[in-house]
C-alpha cells in the first residue's frame, strides 16, 4: 500500500470514529442484544401475555395486581395506618385503581418518593344503563363507547362481556363471559359491501355511528307467554338464572364489551405481541413487576390508575385527590412534611406512545418518532399544537433520566406523538407534575393504538421494564 493510500485510510477511519463519537443514532434492541438477553426478553413477554389475558378491565387488572403483590408479601394499607421502614403495602381505591408501595430507609424529605404511574383502563364499549331491546329477530344491548376509538374497528369481531352488576338488594355479581372457548361471544354488525356504497363514501366518524354500536346478545324466542318481546324475555330468563338479575339491575351495572382475543406472538420470529389493551398494560405490568423485582433504599410507589382514557377524571382517575392524600399519609406517618417530600419526589409517567408506521409515514416526523424495537420511548412533552396541555419536563430531569439509562444499558429513545400540527394527546403526567413532582412520560411504542388488537415489540416492552427497574434502584 502506498503512503498516500495509507494516509487516506487513516483519515477515513478517524472520521468514522469522529462520526461515531459525535452523531446521535438510535439503537435497535434486536441488533444490539445477544441471544441470551433476547431469551430473557421473550420470557418476560410470555409473563406479560399471561397477565393481560386475564386483566382486560381496570377492575380485573386491579384485582390481579393485588393478588400478585399479596403473594410477594405486601399487606393492605388503610388511611391512618402507621408505617415504618421496610413496610410493603398496597392501597385499593374503589376496586378500580391500586397503589403499591415500599418504604425505604432513605429520608423522605431528602430523597422524596420514586413514583411509577401507569393507567389500567383501556378503550372499550360500555353498556348503556338501560341497554336491552329486541328488534327484527335479534336481541341487543345498546352501548356507549369509552375512550378514543375508531368505531368501525369494533364491528364484526368476537367480543366478551366483563363487569359488575349491583342487584337491587345491594349484592354484587361479577360477569366474565366470552373468554372461555366454550362461552358464547357477542358481536356488532356491519353492512355488507354490496350495499355499502353510500356508507363507504361517508367520513370515518360516520362509517359506524355511536348508536349503531349495538351488541347482538340473542335470537331465540321464549315459548309459553303471549308477549311482544319473546327473545328479550328469553335472554332475561337466562341472565336471571345465571346471575340472579332483573332488567332493572342494569341501572346499577358497569358492563363492557372488550375483544375476546388472547394476546399472541406476531411474526415468524415472534418479535411482536398482538393484544388488547397494550395501552396501557404494557407499562402497568412492567411498573408492577419493577417494584417487586428491584431492591432500593428509596421509598417506591407504583400507581395503577383508572380513567386516563377519558381525561383522568373522577375519584379513581389521576386528578383525584386520593393519590396526593396517600403520599401525604406516607410522609406524615414517617414524621416528614408532605410538601417537602413531594418537592423531592420524581415520577415516570408510564404510558405508551405512538410508533412510526411505514404504512402511514406522512403523519410522523421521522427524526422525532418512536421507531419499533428501539426501546423505551421518552416523551419530554405531550399535548397538542403549541404544546398545549403538555407536561414539559425540564432539561435537568431529562438529563438525569438519560444518564440513568445510559449507565445501566437501557435501550431508549425519545419521541413526539406525530407531526406538530396533526393532533396530539395527553397522559397522567401533567396531573402528577401539578403536585410539584418532577415528571416525564416514558413507555412502549404502540402500532394501531386504541384498536381492538394493538401491536408492540417485545424489545420495547422489556426495555421499558428495565428502565423502570433502574429508575427506582
Ligand atoms: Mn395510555
Ligand atoms: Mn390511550
Amino acid at each position: 500500500m502506498s503512503n498516500k493510500k495509507q494516509n487516506d485510510a487513516t483519515l477515513e477511519k478517524k472520521e468514522e470514529n469522529l462520526a461515531d463519537k459525535l452523531f446521535y443514532k438510535k439503537k435497535n434492541y434486536f441488533e444490539e442484544s445477544d441471544e441470551k438477553d433476547i431469551e430473557k426478553c421473550y420470557k418476560f413477554a410470555d409473563e406479560y401475555k399471561n397477565f393481560i389475558n386475564i386483566s382486560k378491565t381496570e377492575r380485573e387488572t386491579c384485582r390481579n395486581a393485588v393478588e400478585i403483590v399479596k403473594q410477594a408479601g405486601f399487606k393492605e394499607f388503610k388511611f391512618g395506618d402507621k408505617l415504618k421502614v421496610g413496610d410493603k403495602r398496597y392501597y385499593v381505591n374503589r376496586d378500580k385503581s391500586v397503589a403499591v408501595f415500599r418504604i425505604g430507609k432513605n429520608n423522605l424529605e431528602e430523597h422524596g418518593i420514586k413514583i411509577l404511574g401507569a393507567h389500567i383502563d383501556s378503550p372499550r364499549i360500555d353498556l348503556k344503563q338501560n341497554p336491552m331491546y329486541e328488534d327484527s329477530g335479534f336481541c341487543f344491548f345498546k352501548t356507549h363507547y369509552y375512550g378514543g376509538i375508531k368505531k368501525y374497528q369494533w364491528t364484526t369481531i368476537p367480543l366478551a362481556l366483563h363487569g359488575t352488576i349491583i342487584r337491587k338488594d345491594g349484592t354484587s355479581v361479577n360477569v366474565v363471559i366470552g373468554e372461555d372457548e366454550n362461552d358464547p361471544i357477542f358481536y356488532i354488525n356491519d353492512l355488507l359491501p354490496h350495499l355499502g356504497q353510500e356508507q363507504m363514501m361517508s367520513n370515518g366518524y360516520k362509517i359506524i355511528t355511536g348508536e349503531q354500536l349495538n351488541l347482538v346478545i340473542g335470537g331465540k324466542a321464549y315459548k309459553g307467554e303471549k308477549i311482544k318481546d319473546k327473545i328479550k324475555l328469553n335472554v332475561l330468563a337466562i341472565l336471571n338464572e345465571k346471575y340472579g338479575i332483573l332488567e332493572e339491575d342494569f341501572l346499577s351495572s358497569e358492563l363492557c364489551a372488550v375483544p375476546a382475543y388472547k394476546a399472541r406472538d406476531i411474526g415468524f420470529d415472534r418479535a411482536f405481541i398482538g393484544g388488547y389493551g397494550h395501552d396501557d398494560k404494557s407499562c402497568a405490568y412492567p411498573a408492577l413487576r419493577a417494584i417487586l423485582d428491584t431492591k432500593s433504599d428509596d421509598t417506591i410507589l407504583t400507581l395503577l390508575v383508572d380513567k386516563e382514557e377519558i381525561g383522568s377524571e373522577g375519584n379513581t382517575g389521576m386528578k383525584s385527590k386520593v393519590y396526593e392524600d396517600l403520599m401525604d399519609e406516607i410522609s406524615e406517618s414517617l414524621k416528614c412534611t408532605p410538601r417537602k417530600v413531594r418537592a423531592k419526589s420524581k415520577c415516570l409517567s408510564a404510558d405508551v406512545t405512538s410508533c412510526f408506521d411505514p404504512n402511514f409515514p406522512n403523519v410522523y416526523e421521522r427524526m422525532n418518532a418512536s421507531m419499533i424495537s428501539c426501546g423505551a420511548s421518552i416523551n419530554k412533552f405531550t399535548g397538542s399544537g403549541g404544546k398545549s396541555s403538555a407536561n414539559d419536563a425540564s432539561a435537568e430531569f431529562m438529563g438525569e433520566i438519560r444518564k440513568i439509562f445510559r449507565d445501566t444499558d437501557v435501550i431508549y429513545q425519545t419521541s413526539e406523538l406525530g407531526k406538530v400540527d396533526l393532533g396530539g394527546g395527553g397522559t397522567i403526567a401533567k396531573y402528577v407534575a401539578e403536585l410539584n413532582i418532577d415528571t416525564i412520560d416514558i413507555g412502549v411504542p404502540v402500532i394501531s393504538m386504541h384498536a381492538p388488537y394493538e401491536l408492540i415489540s417485545k424489545g420495547d416492552l422489556y426495555n421499558t421494564y428495565k428502565a423502570f427497574c433502574n429508575f427506582i434502584k
